[in-house]
């Protein structure tokens, strides 16, 4: 059709459009010289806090520390069992594995591919009746839209578990008034460069309410410090967001409302035109998601896949392969009746362009392409 092709995600497109300010936030950086913690980082975190609700945010080296930060300060290790969605990134389970606990893989909701409460409910049940000791849920924010928090709070104060929401997808998300950061204990978030609110390289933060726990994360993630840095109390990490991300984050953070409503009015947008046609990502009431992805079922993926990138639209597979079959994690346990719903999601899920720079015009080419 002689177009260009699309792009994906856009980095280049918001980079122009703020590009003025970044080079400002960096050079005031370079000047200071506070490379490591400098004000900027403080800064930050307070607005993150503000942003979203939470009293504490916690910046540090990327979501994936977050993860196993906040897992080390809730004290979960060996011998627990930590109750992740099959159907996820790999950071989700990874974390669990490097905090020293065991991953136990849940399935997920056929609708909203989250996971799936009841398949939650009987792996805590079976899980109970071994040697492993069930003590926290990781419910995964998966595409940018929250978990079932109502439901999995509930549980867990059944069963006296932690939630530990990874929302790395959803920053900027929310169900109802309550911002993602304050719709459990504790969530963590990413700033990995194609997340909703990214940086320029790698970079994350942890969202509580908790005072102390907030305390031992600022302590984890420098070397378990104490009273100073050569005082250390635990056994921590090198894990800081550098200032000059959190520079960049923090002119980003000023542009982020107006982003997430770009692509609340994206995703509208796909779902109208093509709703006849496919099975559209579902919207719950009360629910904002982040659209971190827009991600349609269809059994032909391969070939629509193929086909789109003949006419320029890159279309993507998250996720193509389940947690529970890949081969690093083929030996945890599973909820009792399986992942099938993960497994039957990783064949058939495709994910559309999804920026909150992308023209009216690209826009149209996805929907012709995907109408025809
Ligand atoms: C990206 C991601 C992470 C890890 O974040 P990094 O900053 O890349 O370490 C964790 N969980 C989920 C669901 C993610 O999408």
């Amino acid at each position: 059709m002689g177009h260009d092709p699309i792009a994906f995600i856009d980095l280049a497109a918001q980079q122009k459009v703020l590009q003025p300010e970044i080079d400002q936030a960096i050079k005031t950086v370079l000047e200071h010289g506070q490379y490591i913690m400098g004000p900027e980082v403080h800064m930050l975190e307070e607005k993150l806090a503000q942003y979203c609700g939470a009293h504490h945010a916690i910046s540090c080296a990327n979501g994936t520390d977050a993860l196993v930060l906040s897992l080390k300060a809730l004290n979960i290790g060996p011998g627990d069992a930590v109750f992740v969605p099959a159907f996820t990134f790999i950071a989700t389970a990874e974390a669990v594995v490097n905090a020293g606990a065991t991953p136990v893989f849940v399935d997920v909701d056929e609708n909203t591919f989250n996971m799936s409460v009841t398949s939650l409910h009987n792996a805590i049940e079976s899980i109970a009746k071994t040697k492993l000791k069930p003590r926290c849920i990781i419910p995964v924010d998966l595409f940018g839209q929250p978990a079932d928090y109502d439901a999995i709070n509930k549980i867990a104060s059944e069963f006296d578990l932690y939630v530990l929401a990874d929302g790395a997808q959803s920053f900027g998300a929310s169900i109802g008034d309550k911002k993602v950061g304050q719709l459990a204990p504790i969530t963590t978030t990413s700033f990995f460069p194609a997340k909703p609110l990214g940086c320029y390289g790698d970079g994350g933060a942890i969202f509580t309410n908790d005072e102390v726990l907030a305390n031992k994360l600022r302590s984890l993630r420098v070397h378990g410090k104490g009273l100073h840095k050569y005082d250390n109390v635990s056994v921590g990490f090198n894990s800081r967001l550098d200032t000059i991300q959190a520079a960049i984050l923090l002119v980003k953070l000023k542009a982020f409302p107006k982003e997430i409503a770009e692509r609340q009015s994206i995703a509208k947008i796909y779902s109208s035109a093509l709703a006849e046609k496919f099975e559209v990502p579902n919207s719950l009431a009360e629910y904002q998601s982040a659209w971190a992805q827009y991600t349609l079922k269809t059994d032909q993926r391969a070939g629509l896949i193929e086909r789109a990138k003949a006419a320029g639209i890159p279309l993507q597979v998250y996720y193509p392969i389940a947690l529970h079959q890949q081969k690093g994690y083929d030996a945890y346990p599973i909820a009792p009746s399986g992942c099938g719903v993960a497994q039957k999601l990783s064949q058939c899920v495709v994910s559309l362009p999804m920026h909150p720079y992308l023209s009216s015009v690209d826009q149209e080419r996805v929907i012709a392409f995907l109408s025809h």
